[in-house]
């Protein structure tokens, strides 16, 4: 089992922030507690090199305010808008940095090998992805 879903494995989504989640290591991203390098920041998200990365390019789009939206499955119909800006600046990003194509994926909960607990789209490029993925 690769760390990743092992991870997944581990995480639960818990209480924290007043969001009634716990903290998770991308709101200490989000306050500059916790060094990352940040490719992109404006009012609703930032974007950010993943640390671990799998692609040659590979960094992730958050929303700066999680607002219980630990999850994908757990978005609300207010969120809509928020999740267009998210695939939109995850889009533009994507083609800036990949111009021959890229990918977008979001791990949602345990099945899905999700093992941080704050709304994130991977952005993958920079080489030959396969189908099917693992
Ligand atoms: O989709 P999933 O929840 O598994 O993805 C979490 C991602 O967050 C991982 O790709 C991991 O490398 C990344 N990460 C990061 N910086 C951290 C902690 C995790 O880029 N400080």
């Amino acid at each position: 089992m690769s760390d990743e879903v092992q991870k997944a494995k581990e995480a639960a989504a818990g209480d924290g922030d007043g969001d009634g989640e716990p903290l998770t290591i991308f709101d200490k991203i989000i306050s500059g507690d916790i060094p990352a390098t940040i490719i992109h920041d404006d009012e609703f998200c930032i974007a950010f090199r993943d640390v671990n990365p799998v692609s040659p390019i590979h960094f992730l789009v958050i929303p700066k305010n999680r607002n219980g939206l630990t999850q994908l499955s757990k978005a609300r119909e207010d969120q809509k808008e928020l999740l267009g800006h998210l695939t939109y600046v995850a889009q533009k990003l994507g083609q800036k940095e990949c111009p021959d194509g890229f990918r977008l994926v979001i791990n949602d909960g345990k099945d899905g090998a999700q093992s941080v607990y704050h709304l994130h789209i991977h952005v993958m490029g920079g080489r030959q992805m396969q189908w099917p993925p693992g």
